[in-house]
C-alpha cells in the first residue's frame, strides 16, 4: 500500500484501497451511468468522504 493518497498526493495516516466510480454522460451532459476504474487507488480519508468510489477490501 502506498504512504500517499494516489487522488490528493497527501501524506497521511489512515488510507483506503478504492476503485474510483466515474460517471459516464450523454451527449447533453445528462448523467447515464456509472462505472468503476480499471485499476485500485489508495485513498485518503478526506478523498473518500469527497469522490464517488467503492470500497476495496483486502483478502
Ligand atoms: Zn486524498
Amino acid at each position: 500500500m502506498n504512504d500517499r493518497c494516489d487522488s490528493c498526493g497527501d501524506e497521511g495516516t489512515s488510507y483506503a484501497t478504492v476503485q474510483r466510480i466515474y460517471i459516464r454522460y450523454d451527449d447533453h451532459g445528462r448523467p447515464t451511468g456509472e462505472f468503476p476504474a480499471d485499476e485500485f487507488e489508495t485513498w485518503c480519508a478526506v478523498c473518500c468522504t469527497i469522490y464517488p468510489h467503492e470500497l476495496v477490501q483486502p483478502d
